[in-house]
């Protein structure tokens, strides 16, 4: 708990406005898209990097721990201040600086949504195409820190991809600029940017970001493909790419999934089917229509019940809006939702769909998938009631046995969604005693005093939260 003399140290920084301690606003604070929670002791709502650099020198004399957080949707427990201390509310500062059409480059804050980068760049002829399902509220400081992917990322890649420079507060309250503004090319020294990008509010808070643009693609093909098996599903997205077609969208819908979509969104899904694969190729005409051709032979191969192309703009985004809805829709079936983001090598996603089903059934738990399957990046989410200790229990060991499975599949603990606090435990697996000491270094080499967002990433100290 903080006293009244260090609160007013805090208004004399941001101003009284911008400093929270009412019970009811510090609650909304507490949480993001795990729905896990710690309350925390304060909020401070900042609009300028010199604020940032006040609070963090501020925080730091006082041995307070400090948690940035942007629109907190990310998945991985990341914005939670587990162990008490300032949350930083990044949204005000959501300036569109500059978008340089000549470049290609565009200079933005980090609380500006995804969406609104997304739109302000399209009315200018240019591409932004990280687009993560929350893309609607999602911040792009967010989306730098936890490296966001999306929908587009099979083709296009991810949020890691097209950020050229940073501007960052350190955790010893030092500005520094990283990469350059205004050129795609630097090469100087270690790749400082990158070291931020991914580090999920561990190693320094992000005030400006340089983002690289692209042209869009001319023409866009959506097609829906209906299975009667996850297995057959999930072979023809290794064999698409085999046959040298990249789409820009490859999504995976399971029947549990596909039902709570069809549910709220009422849009004449077929609720028989075992699953679904949503695929967009985009590029030029004549190539957009031969690989629509190649891919609609592929999976009727792989043995397709059937295929139907969106006939115009609005059936396309009526279909991309269902899928960008999987996880809202399924997390209104039980009260507790818990998401993994298991991503194993393409060519194993049918071996891991077959996993996740077993489990499914062997657990008897209710488990709705969906994903990225084009990248391997699959969402299985268990749905459950966080009261029901037994029910809880055997959560645990779903999770673990899809952890292991996907390691031992040459995977990885995230696609996307990031380490925060729930995957820190697993890093060890993943990394080695080495690789994980590796970063226990850079991040004591760069916040000595571990008040920077402690605990994410790098566990070290256990910490136990509930779900909200
Ligand atoms: C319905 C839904 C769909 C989603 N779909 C996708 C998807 O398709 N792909 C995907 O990758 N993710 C997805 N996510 C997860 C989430 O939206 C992303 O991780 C997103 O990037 C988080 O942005 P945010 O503004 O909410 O960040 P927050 O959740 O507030 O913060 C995320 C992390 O970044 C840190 N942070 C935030 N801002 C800064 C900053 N300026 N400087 C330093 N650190 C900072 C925080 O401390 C935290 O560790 C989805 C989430 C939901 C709820």
């Amino acid at each position: 708990m903080l006293d009244k003399i260090k609160i007013n140290e805090l208004i004399d920084i941001v101003g009284s406005s911008n400093v929270l301690t009412d019970p009811s606003e510090l609650m909304l604070y507490s949480y993001d898209a795990t729905q896990l929670h710690r309350v925390p002791d304060l909020v401070v709502i900042v609009h300028s990097a010199e604020d940032i650099a006040k609070i963090i020198k501020f925080a730091r004399k006082n041995n307070i721990n400090v948690y940035p957080r942007g629109s907190g949707t990310n998945l991985s427990g990341g914005s939670i201040p587990a162990d008490g201390g300032i949350v930083i509310e990044l949204n005000r500062l959501n300036r569109i600086i500059d978008i340089d059409i000549e470049n290609r480059i565009a200079i933005v804050e980090p609380g500006v949504i995804a969406a609104t980068l997304d739109s302000e760049v399209a009315k200018k002829g240019l591409f932004y195409p990280p687009d993560p399902g929350s893309l609607a509220v999602a911040t792009i400081g967010g989306c730098v820190s936890e490296g966001a992917g999306g929908l587009r990322a099979l083709k296009y890649g991810t949020t890691k991809d097209y950020i050229i420079g940073l501007e960052v507060v350190l955790p010893n309250g030092d500005i520094i600029t990283t990469g350059n503004f205004s050129s795609l090319r630097s090469s100087p020294g270690f790749d400082l940017t990158h070291l931020f990008v991914g580090s999920e509010g561990t190693l320094g808070i992000i005030t400006k970001i340089a983002v690289k643009l692209i042209y869009p693609a001319k023409t866009k093909k959506t097609l829906l493909v209906l299975y009667d098996s996850v297995v057959k599903a999930g072979t023809a997205v290794a064999k698409i790419i085999e046959n040298k077609i990249i789409p820009s969208t490859m999504e995976f819908l399971d029947k549990i999934t596909i039902n709570a979509v069809e549910d709220f969104k009422k849009i004449g899904l077929p609720r028989d089917i075992e699953a679904l694969l949503l695929i967009e190729v985009d590029g030029e005409p004549e190539d957009v229509e031969t690989s629509a051709k190649i891919l609609e032979k592929v999976c009727m191969d792989v043995g397709a019940r059937s295929i139907s192309v969106a006939k115009n703009d609005t059936e396309r985004m009526e279909l991309m809006e269902a899928r960008r809805a999987a996880l809202p829709v399924l997390a209104r079936l039980k009260p507790t939702t818990i998401l993994e983001d298991a991503t194993v090598p393409r060519s194993k996603v049918p071996q891991m769909l077959e996993k996740i089903h077993d489990v499914q059934d062997r657990y008897n738990l209710m488990i709705g998938s969906f994903g990225h399957a084009g990248d391997g990046n699959l969402h299985p989410t268990i749905l459950v009631d966080r009261r029901n200790k037994e029910e809880m229990k055997k959560v645990d060991m779903a999770i673990k046995e899809i952890f292991n499975y996907c390691i031992e599949l040459g995977g990885t603990l995230t696609g996307e969604h990031g380490i925060g606090i729930v995957k820190a435990p697993f890093m060890e697996k993943e990394f080695k005693k080495e690789g994980l000491s590796f970063f226990r270094d850079i991040k004591k080499a760069l916040d000595p005093d571990n008040k920077l967002n402690p605990n994410k990433i790098v566990c070290t100290k256990e910490v136990h939260l509930d779900y909200i």
